[in-house]
């Protein structure tokens, strides 16, 4: 029986349109999902969109739409970016606004309740509607949140729920210690680090909840008609409710044993999640789940961020910005896929341009793979009687711990030394000439250059599959590619 793995991206808000950092976020965990199934894992990749709070609420009011209608117009530009991405068909989908994730946050939130750690209190805080987060003094410049210096910090005066978050220190450490095969719980070890500090600063509890009547467009809180759920005890309750949490419903269908499948037989849910994501992530979702007597996640991966030239933050105003799909209309999936990955640093921030892409495009998928794969074939299909035998492939030991470590920006540098050492041999080999003077010897340089090109190919699998299944494919059947795999741009 094939072991279970469960990987989740965070849900992006659907109060703007999809973002390219979401689009390398969800690129990177279908990469994971993809490695795991081709090592014979079962694999459940989970994705969404949060659709409730403050901020939809108010873009709702702009566009003189109901929040539901809202968000029922802008979701199909969400789900739409999976096939444009590439990412495996049988990813899961979750909407907060679906009744099955609606009545698992109550659920959720009546357990915790029941458990002793959720309270009422009056309370003034400023808050930041960009992060969605209380700020302290400390953390505002000039009264503003350096993250957000275009809004306005609200300050809130009424009494709401909290979570005991500070009864969680000692627990959330000792889970920091946890340490899997050399991977400490959140990757990079540097936010690792990070929320360790954060959590032995001493963590304060937070509000959960918020008058109806300030914020009516979220999901009630049980048992208390005046108080709606506040960001969290909503949104990340998804990762639990989408594999089943409680009542083992998964996308509408009773799917018996499920919630056990992929929360407990895995060790855990992996999470990918960007940097601004860490605290809520790898400290408050976990104490949720402690709070809830549920089992917390096995792996936090922390994404950088997605900047302009320079490191310069991506914004309208700026017009930096880089839209997912016209990128993919250009260039298309797999290039996308291979921008993602290769290009951009798997966990610290790293620029994107049309012009950045368009240069790597050119540099390493028309003229690196693309060429190398067209140079091979030729000879092959021109020298060999037939497809040579390829040795039983293994892939390199670095490309796998690499992976296995998220680094998927490492493992691909190991198959573009591939493809460079390829090109290295041809030059050096010349087998096109050799094979003119000595036929036995030229015929062998080709035959392992097949190889070298077909290990390529399983490499690629997780990385870019259309692109791997057209290796394999071209070298078990000795063929030409009929067009070039990437045409220059
Ligand atoms: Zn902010």
């Amino acid at each position: 029986m094939s072991k279970p793995f469960y990987i989740t991206t965070t849900l992006p808000y659907v109060n703007a349109e999809p973002h390219i950092g979401f689009a390398a976020e969800i690129v990177r965990a279908d990469v994971i999902a993809r490695w795991k199934r081709q090592n014979g894992f079962d694999v459940f990749l989970n994705t969404g969109t949060d659709e409730h709070g403050l901020k939809i609420f108010q873009k709702a009011e702009q566009f003189h739409l109901s929040p539901q209608a809202y968000v029922d117009s802008i979701v199909g530009k969400f789900k739409e970016l999976l096939p444009a991405l590439g990412i495996i068909e049988d990813a899961n989908f979750i909407r907060t606004t679906d009744p099955h994730h609606i009545k698992a946050a109550q659920e959720f939130w009546r357990a915790v309740s029941k458990n002793g750690y959720i309270y009422k209190k009056n309370y003034s805080v400023k808050y930041c509607v960009g992060c969605e987060l209380e700020k302290t003094e400390s953390e505002l410049v000039d009264g503003k949140c350096p993250l957000h210096p275009l809004q306005e910090i609200e300050t809130i005066n009424e009494e709401n729920y909290f979570f005991k978050f500070s009864a969680f220190q000692k627990q959330l450490l000792d889970l920091y210690t946890k340490n899997e095969s050399g991977l400490s719980f959140v990757v990079p070890d540097t936010r690792q680090k990070e929320i360790s500090a954060f959590v032995e600063r001493g963590p304060q509890d937070f509000s959960i909840s918020r008058l109806k009547e300030k914020m009516p467009w979220g999901i009630p809180v049980p048992d208390d008609d005046a108080q709606v759920m506040y960001v969290w005890f909503d949104a990340l309750v998804n990762y639990v409710s989408a594999i089943g949490w409680p009542d083992d419903f998964v996308a509408g269908k009773s799917m018996p044993g499920s919630f056990k499948n992929w929360c407990i037989d895995t060790g855990g849910m992996v999470q990918y999640c960007g940097k601004d994501n860490l605290r809520q992530q790898s400290a408050m979702w976990q104490a949720m789940l402690m709070a809830a007597g549920l089992p917390t996640s096995k792996t936090i991966v922390i994404d950088g961020f997605i900047t302009g030239d320079g490191g310069v933050k991506m914004s309208k105003s700026l017009g930096n910005t880089v839209d997912p799909i016209a990128l993919v209309k250009e260039f298309g999936t797999e290039a996308m896929r291979y921008y993602c990955i290769r290009e951009l640093s798997p966990f610290e921030d790293s620029p994107c341009t049309p012009l950045r892409f368009k240069e790597a495009y050119n540099a390493n998928l028309a003229n690196g793979l693309g060429n190398l794969v067209s140079r091979v074939m030729k000879m092959a299909s021109t020298y060999l009687d037939k497809a040579p035998e390829i040795p039983e492939s293994s892939i390199p030991v670095e490309f796998v711990q690499a992976i296995e470590k998220f680094d998927i920006q490492a493992a691909s540098h190991v198959v573009w030394r591939y493809i460079s050492e390829a090109d290295r041999l041809i030059q050096e080999k010349v087998p096109f000439t050799l094979i003119k003077t000595d036929k036995i010897a030229g015929q062998a340089v080709i035959s392992d250059l097949c190889a070298r090109l077909y290990a390529i190919g399983v490499m690629l699998n997780p990385v870019m599959p259309e692109t791997s299944k057209a290796i394999m494919y071209l070298v078990k059947e000795n063929k030409m590619p009929s067009a070039p795999l990437f045409l220059r741009k």
